[in-house]
């Protein structure tokens, strides 16, 4: 029967063991790529002893895994075979077999009975910087023999190198692991960022949308004064300004009721908006008064639209013919202000209505700057 009650001495083994392994974990260098810096210990350990094998090996669980390898294809072994699984109990010397044959706890081990024939084994632990025994650097003869004095320090050297690679490893996994928390947060940050623009897009076209038409609403239409591009085409060039005002409105409403008036003033939007381009805006100003902008256009040009506009209305199949009224006007940014050019539009809408209503009437008198 197995021995349920675990002795101290055990319990202390254990404890070791299981810091040990986590110290190997934590590095997570088993089963990775060869590193040359690796492979150049090995290198040194076999010129130094004089040995046609030498590995950097570490101790896993359940095997001994080969960092670096010279003088055997072996990349791993069964820890219960492994020579250096015996030389990290004992984390601060060399261990050396001078004859695995004459050697009770080796003589029978497949490793000395058949490949790679081992006979003579020397193996300097390898330690973390917290002093665990993750593995170690060893050299293997084919027959018996002994390090000299030199030798066992210099293999003990290497392993404080191989140590120090350990470390490095170590503290560049911890960077890593710093800078991508820190891109993580980056990415978490510009999502933020994003989710908040999208939420300002959102609010800002909730601010400057007129819920019924769609159109722009008043303060929609004053914040492209903001809006430097538009502006700039302004500023540069003739403008055309457009009022436009359902004729008779409230007459329609009071015959038809409110409904059938708001179904009117999302067809004229719609009207509006068919009928000008990308880079044109247009906007409800409030009741059934509707505004366009045509930056770099002149009179002329804006004059066709606003006529197709107009006819557009007027040929639209609602439940109550509608008609609109029509006042244009050329502004130049550089010789009147805004407010100056609105009243303008103002008045001429007012002499479109004065003179029969369902026109366009432009204000040719506009260029008297020119
Ligand atoms: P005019 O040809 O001179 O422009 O006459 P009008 O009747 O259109 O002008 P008025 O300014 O006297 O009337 C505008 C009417 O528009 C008053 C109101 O009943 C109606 N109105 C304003 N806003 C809305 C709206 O959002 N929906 C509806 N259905 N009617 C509105
Ligand atoms: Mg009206
Ligand atoms: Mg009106």
């Amino acid at each position: 029967m197995e021995n349920v009650i675990s002795l101290p001495l055990d319990r202390d083994r254990d404890a070791r063991e299981r810091r040990r392994q986590e110290a190997l974990d934590r590095l997570e260098i088993v089963d990775t790529q060869a590193e040359t810096a690796y492979d150049d210990l090995a290198r040194l350990a076999q010129t130094l002893c004089g040995a046609p094998i030498a590995l950097v090996s570490l101790v896993d669980r359940n095997r001994q895994w080969f960092k670096a390898r010279i003088g055997t294809e072996l990349q791993s072994i069964p820890r219960e075979i492994s020579f250096c699984d015996h030389a990290i109990r004992q984390p601060d010397r060399i261990m050396e077999v001078a004859d695995a044959h004459e050697d009770a706890r080796f003589a029978n081990n497949p490793l000395v009975l058949g490949e790679p024939h081992v006979r003579f084994y020397a193996g300097m632990p390898i330690l973390t910087q917290d002093g665990e025994a993750v593995g170690a650097i060893c050299v293997v003869d084919h027959m018996p023999r002994a390090l000299n004095p030199e030798q066992r320090e210099g293999l003990a050297a290497l392993a404080r190198q191989a140590t120090l690679l350990l470390e490095v490893r170590g503290f560049l996994a911890k960077q890593r692991a710093i800078m991508s928390a820190h891109d993580d947060d980056t990415r978490r940050l510009l999502a933020g960022q994003d989710a908040l623009r999208q939420h300002n897009a959102h609010l800002q076209d909730v601010a400057w949308r007129d819920p019924l038409t769609g159109l722009l609403n008043r303060a929609g239409m004053e914040a492209l004064r903001a809006n430097s591009r538009v502006m700039a085409r302004v500023r540069n060039a003739p403008y055309c300004v457009a009022l436009a005002d359902v004729d008779r409105f409230k007459q329609v409403n009071d015959e038809y009721g409110h409904a059938i008036g708001d179904d009117i003033l999302c067809a004229v939007a719609d009207v509006i908006r068919s009928n000008i381009r990308r880079g044109d805006y247009a906007g409800r100003l409030g009741g059934e008064e509707f505004v366009v902008l045509w930056p770099s256009t002149n009179l002329e040009q804006a004059r066709e639209i606003a006529e197709r506009i107009r006819h557009g209305v007027e040929r639209l199949k609602l439940d109550a013919p509608v008609t609109i009224s029509i006042g244009l006007i050329e502004g130049d940014a550089a010789e009147e202000s805004r407010r100056e050019s609105l009243e303008r539009a103002d008045r001429t809408l007012y002499e479109a209505k004065r003179v029969g209503r369902n026109r366009v009437v432009a204000d040719t008198q506009t260029r008297y700057w020119r």
